[in-house]
């Protein structure tokens, strides 16, 4: 649940490099999210979205309570959210840019394992099962990124964040480098380890479409406002908005 969360930069200017004003990425977002749901966030470049993101996971700092298994992650410091941080995890839009080039699948899917004791055999056991669920074949855990398609690069990333087994997965707009098919096979795989795992997601997207796929509810936001929140279902049939609309028919194309 988030309550009222604000997410502000701030804007240096002047010879000392004194912060005299702020720009607000995000103003007073409220949410809830259930467990095994998946919330949407639509909005146009700029509107705020990953900056709510990245303030979710703890990434950057923000205003307002951040409820977590009714912990408030805002009130915690880096110490104290350190064990919960394997429970959300964040995948990126493009994930050339976000797995190491010098690592291998089955390296970059061990990294977070390694943070825990346990051993090699039973990494390799975890892996495996993991690059089943993403629907990786055995013989790409020995592949560097420059290897994969932009599809499979993506699995590996979702693969990464899903071997720690967490709670909420923060995905933004981790479809959109992909081309129309690979999309929605990653929708479809989405929506499917959603109904096995019981993982809640907040999915960031430009597109409606894909969030129709996969989202309960969705959000959309405009110049860091929430302007509408309501179910997918009632969004698509009855907008509150005109900008909703146009978002509708620019995404029936
Ligand atoms: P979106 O993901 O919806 O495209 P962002 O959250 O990236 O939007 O950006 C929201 C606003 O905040 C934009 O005006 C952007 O320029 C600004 N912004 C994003 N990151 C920073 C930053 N690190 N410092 C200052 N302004 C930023
Ligand atoms: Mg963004």
């Amino acid at each position: 649940e988030l309550k009222n969360v604000t997410v502000k930069y701030p804007i240096k200017r002047g010879l000392l490099n004194q912060i005299k004003a702020y720009k607000i990425a995000a103003k007073s977002i409220n949410f809830n999210l259930f467990k095994g749901e998946a919330l949407g966030i639509v909005g146009e470049s700029g509107s705020g979205k990953s900056s709510l993101a990245l303030a979710i996971a703890r990434l950057i700092s923000s205003e307002g309570e951040i409820c977590f298994q009714s912990q408030n992650l805002n009130q915690l410091n880096q110490k104290q959210l350190r064990p919960l941080r394997r429970d959300f995890q964040i995948v990126f839009q493009d994930p050339l840019s976000s797995l190491n080039p010098r690592m291998s699948v089955e390296q970059i899917i061990a990294e977070g394992l390694h943070l825990q004791n346990i051993s090699k055999q039973q990494s390799n056991v975890q892996i495996e099962a993991v690059l089943a669920k993403v629907e990786l074949s055995l013989e790409d855990r020995s592949k560097y990124p420059h290897q994969l398609s932009g599809g499979q690069r993506q699995r590996v990333a979702l693969a990464r964040a899903l071997v720690l087994k967490p709670k909420l997965m923060i995905l933004d707009e981790p479809t959109s480098a992909l081309d129309r098919s690979t999309q929605m096979a990653m929708i479809q795989l989405l929506r499917r380890l959603q109904q096995q795992e019981q993982i809640s997601y907040v999915f960031i997207s430009h597109d409606l479409q894909v969030i129709k796929a996969l989202c309960q509810n969705v959000m959309v936001m405009h110049q860091a406002e929430v302007l509408e929140y309501q179910a997918t279902e009632l969004l698509f049939t009855q907008p509150q908005t005109e900008y909703t609309r146009q978002l509708i028919s620019a995404s029936e194309y």
